[in-house]
C-alpha cells in the first residue's frame, strides 16, 4: 500500500543540530563545586516513580531524570527530589522551585502557554482501571451514569469533561493514589488516566484491579522546563535522544515498566516541542518563493504526490519522515482496527514566518475526514511546524515538529 500521509511528515534533527552543545560532563573543571538540581517527580505512580523506603523515588521517570542530570553534570547524590503533583507542575516550574519536571507530564498546546517542554520521551494513552470483577466497563462510553476518578489538572480530567461530560460523573482528587483507594473501597466505578500509570497500580493490586486495555487518547510525555528556557529545553531534548540511541531508554523501560506486563508504545520521535506560535507573515515582506514552497508541501501531501513532496524535502530528512508519519498518523497505528486506514486527511498552511533571507518556519494544520465513529476520540487534528531552509536558491523543508490539537 502507498504511504498515505508520507507528505506531512518532517524531520527532527534541526533543533538538535542547531543546539550543537551536547553537554559533556567531563567539561567541568575538577575543582568546580558539585552542581545540584531540584527535579519535580511524582511519588505515587508505581513503575514511573514511587518513593522508596529511603525517601528516594525510583521508576522510569526517575531513571530518565537521573540520566538527564548525569549528562548535565549532576550526580544522583546532588539531586533534590520534590513532589510535583499533577496540578502543581506549572507553578513549581515558574516559581523556580524546581529546575525541571519529569512526571508523566503530557505535552499539550494549553500547557505550552505556561511552560516549555523537552522531548517527548515516552508515549502513552488514556485508559480505564476497574475492579477485577467489573464486567460492564470496557470503554469510556460504558461509563454512562457511573463515577470515574482522576487527578485534578490532568489531561485525563479534560478528556472526560470535553468528550463524556453529559453522562459521566467525574470525581477529581489530588493524586491517582487517592482515586485507586476509592476504587478499591467501592465508592467509585473506575479510575482514568494514562495506561502506563494504571498498569502500575494494577500490578500492585493483582486480582483486585485490572486495566481495561483500550487506549482512547494519545499522550506524549515531555520534560517540563520554565517557560522560555530554550537552552535547557534544547539540551534536555538532546540528552533524551542520546538515552534512546544508546539503549538506556530500553533498559529502563524493561526494568521499570514491561516487567509488570505493560506493553509500551515504541520510542517516540524526539524533537523540541515548539512553543513559538507561527504567525501569518506579511505577504509584502515574505519571499514569494517561500510561500510557494510551503504551499506546495501541503498541496503535494493532499494530492498524495509523493515524488513532488520528496523534491521539496532536504534529502537528509528522508528517514525521519517515515518515523513521524507512522507515529502521528492514526491511519498507521496497528493497534487500531483496519477500518482506520480509510480515513482521509487535509493539510492547510496556517502561517509562515521568515526569520532571515534563508530560513523560515511555517505551520500547517492537518484534519481528518471519514473517521470511523469508534475511533473518533483517537483522531486528533495535528499542528505541524516546519522549518524551511533556502538552499542553492530553492526553499526546502528541513525540519518538523508535530503537536496534537485538543478539540
Ligand atoms: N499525562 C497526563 C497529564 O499530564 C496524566 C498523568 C498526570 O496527571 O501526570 O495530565
Amino acid at each position: 500500500m502507498k504511504r498515505a500521509i508520507r507528505a506531512v511528515a518532517v524531520m527532527t534533527g534541526l533543533a538538535l543540530a542547531a543546539c550543537g552543545n551536547t553537554p559533556k560532563p567531563d567539561d567541568a573543571p575538577l575543582s568546580a563545586p558539585p552542581r545540584t538540581l531540584t527535579i519535580g517527580i511524582k511519588f505515587d505512580q508505581p513503575g514511573l516513580s514511587v518513593e522508596g523506603p529511603d525517601g528516594k523515588p525510583y521508576g522510569f521517570d526517575v531513571d530518565t531524570a537521573v540520566y538527564i542530570a548525569d549528562k548535565l553534570g549532576v550526580t544522583p547524590d546532588h539531586i533534590t527530589w520534590r513532589e510535583a503533583r499533577t496540578d502543581q507542575r506549572e507553578d513549581l516550574l515558574n516559581s523556580g522551585a524546581v529546575d525541571f519536571i519529569v512526571a508523566s507530564y503530557s505535552i499539550t498546546a494549553a500547557r505550552q502557554q505556561l511552560v516549555s517542554f523537552a522531548g517527548p520521551y515516552l508515549l502513552a494513552g488514556q485508559d480505564l482501571l476497574v475492579r477485577q470483577s467489573e464486567r460492564a466497563i470496557d470503554q469510556p462510553e460504558d461509563l454512562n451514569g457511573r463515577t470515574v476518578c482522576t487527578a485534578e489538572g490532568s489531561t485525563s480530567a479534560d478528556k472526560i469533561r470535553r468528550s463524556f461530560a453529559q453522562n459521566v460523573k467525574l470525581a477529581t482528587r489530588d493524586t491517582y493514589a487517592e482515586c485507586v483507594a476509592d476504587l478499591i473501597a467501592g465508592t467509585i466505578d473506575a479510575v482514568t488516566t494514562d495506561d502506563v500509570i494504571l498498569a502500575g497500580y494494577a500490578h500492585e493490586h493483582p486480582g483486585v484491579l485490572r486495566v481495561v486495555g483500550h487506549r482512547f487518547t494519545r499522550e506524549r510525555y515531555g520534560v517540563g522546563v520554565r517557560k522560555g528556557d530554550l537552552e535547557l529545553q534544547s539540551r534536555i531534548t538532546t540528552v533524551i535522544r542520546m538515552m534512546i540511541d544508546d539503549g538506556s531508554w530500553r533498559r529502563a523501560l524493561d526494568a521499570d515498566l514491561t516487567a509488570s506486563g505493560y506493553q509500551p508504545l515504541p520510542a517516540p520521535v524526539v524533537f523540541n516541542a515548539p512553543d513559538k506560535t507561527v504567525t501569518p507573515g506579511d505577504p509584502a515582506t515574505l519571499d514569494p518563493e517561500l510561500v510557494n514552497a510551503a504551499t506546495a508541501v501541503a498541496a503535494t501531501s493532499n494530492a498524495r504526490d509523493w515524488e513532488g513532496f520528496r523534491s521539496l524535502v532536504c534529502p537528509e530528512t528522508a528517514d525521519v519522515i517515515d518515523q513521524i508519519v507512522f507515529q502521528y498518523t492514526p491511519q498507521f497505528d496497528k493497534s487500531l482496527g483496519a477500518e482506520v486506514k480509510n480515513a482521509g486527511y487535509t493539510n492547510t498552511v496556517t502561517g509562515v514566518t521568515q526569520n532571515d533571507p534563508n530560513s523560515a518556519t511555517f505551520a500547517f494544520h492537518e484534519s481528518f475526514t471519514n473517521v470511523p465513529e469508534k475511533y473518533r476520540s483517537y483522531f486528533k487534528d495535528i499542528d505541524y511546524t516546519g522549518t524551511m531552509v533556502r538552499r542553492n536558491g530553492a526553499w526546502k523543508l528541513c525540519g518538523l515538529a508535530a503537536d496534537f490539537v485538543e478539540p
